[in-house]
């Protein structure tokens, strides 16, 4: 749906209030941080049921009144309250492919399309009144549940399964919590979550989901970033000839003791130093460390030398949906083939080159 009118300029086209009480009930509003229909309706212009009835006319949708559902706990529960309540949506239907939503703002379409994403299925709309909304959604708490962000981390890490993605970030705003997912050159906007949280939560989310990684953290006013790197833990390899170069869904767990500059949270197997220490194998993330022992993230390699081992995965862009994303790719855009163990690491680099620079 497009932002078609302000509730204002539509009343206004239906010669329902003058312009002289438009600019009044915007003073009005200005004053008291009312919504502009409220303010309308509090100067005594108009009624509010006439305002929801131009409402729902204009967006085309349903009119429906509150009172007249059931409000379901379990649903309502799948969202952050405080955003719902900052909003006035009040969910009150969900199918297998969308959810109906009631509002008293039919033209928010940023908040309609965070709760599509967040929920990866349509959103309908039923106009109502705000008060009412408000009024449903006062029983329940705010703020994210343990229970959601062990859920979407959940959701990641079974997405990166089998797949070049290595990377996390888990971007935290005023406005919610945006992940994005980087590997072999591939960015995705994976998803993002209405609530506003913070790296504790996410740290403790993640040690209930007993995943290991890697981490760099950056605070800033407005919020954080929290770049992660999961490590398998089930995968044990040694290097003996040479390094190892890693595009796969984490890194690789080590058979022994590992250090890397980077933080880490989880495994014992690793410590964490400044500098190369002779006799230990070394995880490098920004670019080739030359160390004889290392583990390497591919992104930043381009130079090929026969002497690497690779492991991972090789992505190439969907051709059932032209890397638009579809169910065939898990609407990532990409699908992605392992790398033989009897592929020379000189074709492997080529076709990571193709990948990533677009050259052979
Ligand atoms: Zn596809």
């Amino acid at each position: 749906m497009n932002k078609i009118k302000n509730i204002g300029e539509l009343l206004l086209e239906y010669r329902m209030i003058t312009r002289e009480e438009l600019d009044k009930a915007l003073v009005y509003q200005k004053d008291t941080g009312l919504k502009l229909g409220e303010a309308l309706v509090k100067l005594g212009v108009i009624k509010q049921d006439e305002i929801d009835y131009i409402l729902s006319r204009q967006v085309d949708e349903p009119f429906v009144i509150l009172d007249d559902l059931q409000i379901d706990d379990e649903l309502v529960r799948k969202f952050d309250t405080n955003f719902l309540k900052q909003n006035r949506i009040l969910p009150i239907y969900e199918d297998e492919h969308s959810i109906t939503v009631a509002t008293d703002d039919p033209f928010n379409e940023d908040a309609f399309e965070i709760l599509r994403s967040e929920m990866g299925k349509d959103i309908n709309l039923v106009v109502s009144y705000g008060r009412k909304i408000e009024e449903a959604l006062s029983p329940f708490d705010s703020g994210v549940t343990l229970d959601q962000l062990q859920t979407c981390i959940r959701k990641i890490i079974s997405f990166m399964e089998n797949t070049s993605f290595y990377r996390v970030d888990f971007i935290g705003l005023d406005n919610g919590l945006f992940v994005n997912i980087f590997g072999f050159g591939i960015i995705l906007d994976f998803t993002r979550l209405s609530s506003r949280c913070s790296v504790a939560q996410l740290q403790e989310a993640l040690k209930l989901e007993n995943v290991d990684y890697f981490y760099r953290l950056n605070e800033t006013g407005h919020g954080f970033i929290f770049c992660i790197y999961p490590i398998t833990t089930d995968t044990v390899i040694t290097p003996d000839s040479g390094p190892i170069v890693c595009s796969g869904y984490g890194l690789v767990k080590m058979g022994g003791l590992a250090f890397s500059d980077m933080d880490f949270s989880g495994s014992d197997l690793f410590f964490k130093s400044e500098q190369p220490v002779n006799g230990y194998y070394f995880y490098s993330f920004e670019r080739f460390s030359g160390y004889s022992k290392s583990i390497n993230i591919v992104d930043n390699l381009k130079d090929f030398s026969d002497k690497y081992i690779v492991k991972g995965f090789i992505p190439s862009k969907c051709v059932s949906c032209g890397a638009k994303g579809c169910e065939k790719c898990g609407f990532s855009g990409y699908t992605f083939s392992e790398i033989e163990e009897n592929d020379s690491s000189e074709k492997v680099f080529n076709k990571l080159n193709e990948v990533l620079y677009g050259q052979n």
